[in-house]
């Protein structure tokens, strides 16, 4: 009544979580392979995580970012061990204002150097985000329509399909932004081969890599980032999603020469990296980096079982898998719903799973029989 009706919601009221479940109003548990779209990744009510926030707020939610900022200094140099060289961390509350926070980098970087070179090649069915420069990136018309004009300075390229991105390629291009498994846009894996062409491209023209890790980063796929599969040298990454297990927080990750650029006043945001965000962050990252091996293994159990069910494409990589139909799949989520499985379908026709990173082969078990129930 109240609300702005952007959202197709479905027509059930949870209340409260606990590991992977989730339990509506009149009690009925569901198990969560969504975990918020990506978010919740030690499931919910997580007792590290639960414990760290209540004792947060009763010290001090928020300074801004006019004061020194212990916190931030500490999620960020978990992030770093993390990362393949040293670099610098931006904190923002979002994954669009992270993309946002990169594309500024990139045009920055150039700038400062004096250089006429903005232009950022991303990729078809590749999703950024919602605003403007984050949205422009995205190389859907489906989210575009109706938002027109687009900002200036970005060229689509298709994935898997080096050729394309030559031709892309002008004296004014900047950077090449992509993610290393699209999300939103289906399940999409970028091909090994495909990558290392980009970045011997991007060492070749002294362009820019910036992967989009919202969605792959801070463990979803059985690496820490996503982009450590493949054995690329990123010069920005992005996060959020994860990284707070439900409390909001984005990242920017920049190489040192690279992080430079954003000098005291170029960038900023009020709320980003506050106290409660990254004393969350912090409890996430440290519990992640322990349940690595786990999502490997069970990730890889879950890909085998959906394998076996015989009824589509199985995608993706650890936990990040997409099981791509022939016909649409909304009708099948909310069928799954109704035998307590919370699921998601993306790009019409795919299922899509991000189960908590804490998920067992049991859970596994019982969200494949509800899938073979359904489907
Ligand atoms: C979800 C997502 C975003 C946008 O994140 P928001 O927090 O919704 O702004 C950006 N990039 C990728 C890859 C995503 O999956």
């Amino acid at each position: 009544m109240y609300l702005i009706e952007n959202y197709t919601r479905l027509p059930v009221r949870f209340v409260r979580g606990e590991g992977v479940y989730l339990y509506d109003q009149e009690g009925k548990r569901y198990l969560d392979f969504l975990s918020g779209i990506a978010v919740c990744s030690l499931g919910h009510s997580h007792p590290k995580l639960t414990e760290a926030v209540c004792s947060q707020s009763k010290k001090l939610l928020h300074v801004s970012n006019l004061f020194e900022n212990p916190w931030q200094e500490e999620l960020a140099r978990e992030l770093i061990k993390e990362f393949w060289t040293e670099g610098r961390v931006f904190f923002c509350n979002s994954g669009t204002e992270a993309n946002e926070a990169g594309i500024k980098l990139v045009r920055k970087f150039f700038r400062d150097r004096g250089e006429d070179r903005y232009r950022i090649i991303t990729f078809r069915n590749g999703f950024h985000g919602r605003t403007y420069g984050s949205l422009s990136a995205t190389a859907q018309e489906k989210f575009h329509e109706g938002f027109e004009p687009m900002l200036e300075g970005f060229d689509y390229a298709e994935l898997n399909d080096i050729n394309s991105v030559e031709k892309a390629l002008s004296p004014k291009t900047a950077g090449i932004m992509l993610e290393v498994i699209q999300g939103e846009g289906g399940v999409n894996e970028c091909e090994e081969e495909f990558l290392k062409e980009l970045q011997e491209l991007c060492r070749e023209k002294g362009l820019l890599l910036i992967i989009d890790e919202v969605q792959t980063g801070t463990g979803r796929t059985g690496k820490f980032y996503g982009y450590q599969h493949y054995g690329l040298e990123p010069d920005i990454i992005t996060l959020a999603k994860g990284l707070g297990g439900g409390v909001p927080i984005g990242a920017v990750i920049a190489r040192e020469e690279v992080a430079r650029h954003l000098t005291p006043g170029t960038h900023g945001s009020t709320f980003g990296g506050n106290a409660l965000a990254c004393v969350a962050g912090k409890v996430v990252v440290e519990e992640v980096k322990k349940l690595l091996p786990h999502v490997e293994e069970v990730g890889n159990y879950f890909k085998r079982k959906l394998e076996e069910l015989g009824v589509g494409r199985v995608k993706g990589r650890g936990l990040m898998l997409g099981l791509e139909l022939d016909r649409e799949c909304k009708e099948l989520v909310v069928r799954a719903l109704e035998k307590g499985l919370v699921i998601n379908c993306t790009a019409g026709k795919v299922l899509r799973f991000l189960p908590p990173l804490i998920v067992d082969k049991e859970h596994i078990d019982l969200a494949v029989k509800i899938l073979k129930e359904i489907i």
